[in-house]
């Protein structure tokens, strides 16, 4: 086996979200010089001659099938862990309690390290290592970190990651237990995420803090690309989206204009709405408000630690999907949070991470406010394993030394 292909790419160069300024392709990128995030553009007109949805199907059901929409260029540096298509699955239970059309939940737990934020550093890791990257660090809640630590290792790039105090210990650990220098630090992740913009240059790092680098939207990209062909080309009416930094809601709005130029879809939108924590809801606020950009959150506070993000760079692009589309944003609280949770594991035997609650939590108000209609296709996002959060304790202790109660065990 060779390795050294070259996968046939398509990007012609890389643009300012904000203001639209060209920058060439196959060098390393931060931040624009506007200080806004780099989006990666494509020839699309010889991605469609190229390519057409039947050549997919004889494809591995991966992540990698979608690489003609990657800028990876060159095989050997494709680092792989497995990143598996995720399930769409119907929620019937919670479709008949509601009265509502179709709900899917598309589960993202199973991917690496057990979060959706493997798409995104799948592909930051591999054109770090395309461009010769041999050091990185960012800022995380968690998932993020853990996912670097994981590609890194196996990349055999180093890594040293900045959690704030409160991240999910559980998080902090398989970071660490990943081969990452992992610290814990007093402050919340903008805090953390200082530490690594005013290090970066004196310890050799890359910055790789949400958007601050152009590859983790198009790695998240493909839950567009592929929510679409799991749809036979369509989408849903409605996609419900914990969003923290919006490196997914911006990837998937991004998926779906390469798909409609390319012919795969129509103009068709699903309504995109970005879903928050009552205690940090600064995109909420800003939509609410008529803002393009959002204010920091102060003390910003919610059991969804993905989704506790005071400050978004990318702010402006998550806002304008959210109004093109008509969706809107909206918060729940954690109160909310935690009954959607347990509620779709009772119901569904479907065990969602707190994000992915919040997003049921927001469908079951938003059908009751009218701002979702009984009639929609409606996607929840479920971003990561629930197996990595706290649950509610609701067990039966047994005692062994007495004799067994079974009475007692049926009325428990
Ligand atoms: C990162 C994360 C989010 C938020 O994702 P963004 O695309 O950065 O907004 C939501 N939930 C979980 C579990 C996460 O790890």
């Amino acid at each position: 086996m060779s390795n050294s292909r070259q996968y046939p790419t398509f990007v012609t160069h890389l643009e300012c979200s904000y203001t639209g300024k060209h920058y060439p392709a196959d060098r390393l990128h931060g931040l624009s010089e506007a200080g806004k995030p780099l989006l990666v553009r494509y020839d699309l007109e010889a991605l469609g001659k190229q390519l057409n949805k039947q050549d997919l199907q004889s494809r591995l059901p991966e992540f990698w099938r979608y690489r003609e929409f990657l800028p990876v260029r060159r095989t050997e540096n494709v680092v792989r862990l497995g990143e598996l298509m995720t399930p769409l699955l119907p929620a019937p239970s919670l479709q008949a309690e509601f009265g509502c059309g179709d709900i899917l939940i598309k589960d993202e737990g199973r991917l690496p390290t057990g979060s959706f934020k493997a798409r995104g550093l799948a592909l930051a890791v591999a054109m770090a290592k395309e461009l010769g990257v041999t050091c990185m660090a960012m800022p995380t809640n968690g998932n993020a970190g853990a996912a670097l630590a994981a590609y890194c290792s196996r990349a055999g790039i180093e890594t040293y990651v900045f959690c704030p105090e409160d991240t999910p210990r559980v998080n902090v650990e398989e970071i660490a237990f990943q081969g990452a220098k992992t610290f814990l630090a007093n402050g919340y992740i903008n805090d953390c995420g200082r530490v690594v913009g005013e290090g970066k240059e004196a310890m050799g790092w890359f910055d790789t803090s949400t958007l601050k680098e152009p590859y983790r939207i198009e790695g998240k990209k493909t839950m567009g690309l592929e929510l679409a062909e799991q749809l036979d080309w369509d989408v849903p009416d409605v996609i419900l989206y914990p969003t923290g930094g919006g490196t997914g809601l911006i990837g998937m709005w991004k998926a779906f204009d390469e798909l409609e130029a390319i012919g795969w879809i129509g103009s068709k939108r699903p309504r995109m709405v970005a879903v928050q924590a009552t205690g940090c809801a600064p995109i909420v606020k800003a939509y609410e408000e008529g803002e393009r950009h959002a204010e920091p959150w102060q003390n910003a506070s919610t059991i969804a630690a993905g989704i506790r993000v005071p400050a978004a760079v990318g702010d402006f692009l998550i806002l304008d999907a959210v109004r093109q589309s008509e969706g809107f944003a909206v918060a729940v609280s954690d109160e909310a949070i935690n009954q959607a949770h347990k509620e779709c594991a009772v119901k569904e035997g479907i065990l969602l991470c707190p994000e992915g609650a919040a997003t049921l939590a927001a469908l079951k108000q938003e059908l009751d406010s009218g701002r979702i209609r009984r009639d929609e296709r409606v996607m929840l996002f479920n971003c990561a394993t629930g197996l990595k959060y706290p649950m509610a304790s609701t067990h039966h202790r047994l005692d062994l030394t007495q004799a067994v109660d079974y009475e007692a065990i049926r009325r428990a």
